[in-house]
């Protein structure tokens, strides 16, 4: 099947147009690794990723794992993902993600991701965020569960630029799954990428005050500073 496809379908390198697969040995060198973690709410260097003991809030993040900069050859691969759901970008993306990341301070309970507004899904035909998630959970051998449901349908938080107006455009916007347990529970969520932190952090504030003990986010792309204000 996947050879069916490649013939009618022929890859092509996003960064130089390069046949045979969607990232070439020499453009997957050029993808902005982060080399040094960051606390993500005062954005400075953390271990891991930790949020520091002084920057930790009641309902705020634990700490993020950021595999890149959303910028050059990542910026490229993470629109593709998302507007033309070639699922073989995101297997690339998390592949160089597991390198980079064989192992955590941290064992999660449950694994869970961003979910888009139905019908918003319906009409694109998948989830990144629920992709890469998946790929993740398999990977690491943690459980992935659908926690996260979103009850409004809010403008694309990409179409805005101002921080706070994209708090205000996320807030309220998701809900828990009735089903969900998630009290005493360590979470790991996943996004594509972080832009203004905003939606991460009010889904990681919605799984809080739900009772999860620990939240930690994982995404495959941050925009630096992603500048989060304190609330
Ligand atoms: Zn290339
Ligand atoms: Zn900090």
């Amino acid at each position: 099947m996947s050879l069916f496809i490649d013939l009618i379908f022929p890859k092509f390198c996003l960064g130089c147009q390069k046949p045979g697969s969607y990232l070439c040995h020499n453009c997957r060198r050029k993808i902005p690794l982060v080399n040094i973690a960051l606390c993500p709410l005062c954005e400075k260097p953390s271990p891991y990723g930790l949020t520091h003991p002084g920057c930790k809030t009641s309902f705020g993040l634990d700490g993020m794992v950021v595999l890149s900069d959303y910028q050059g050859i990542t910026k490229t691969l993470i629109l593709k993902v998302k507007y033309k759901s070639v699922f073989d970008i995101s297997k690339t993306l998390i592949d160089i993600f597991i390198q980079q990341h064989p192992s955590f301070p941290f064992l999660p309970d449950l694994v869970t991701y961003i979910p888009l507004y139905p019908s918003r899904e319906k009409e694109r035909g998948f989830n990144q965020s629920l992709f890469l998630a998946k790929l993740l959970a398999e990977n690491y051998g943690w459980p992935l569960a659908r926690i996260l449901t979103r009850i409004k349908n809010n403008r694309p938080q990409m179409s805005i630029n101002n921080f706070q107006l994209r708090k205000r455009n996320i807030k309220g916007v998701f809900s828990i799954k009735p089903t969900a347990l998630i009290k005493g529970k360590n979470v790991v969520i996943i996004d594509d990428v972080a832009t203004t932190g905003a939606t991460i952090f009010e889904a990681t504030r919605v799984l809080k005050r739900n009772g999860a003990k620990t939240v930690w986010g994982m995404v495959m792309a941050r925009k630096q500073p992603i500048r989060y204000v304190k609330t």
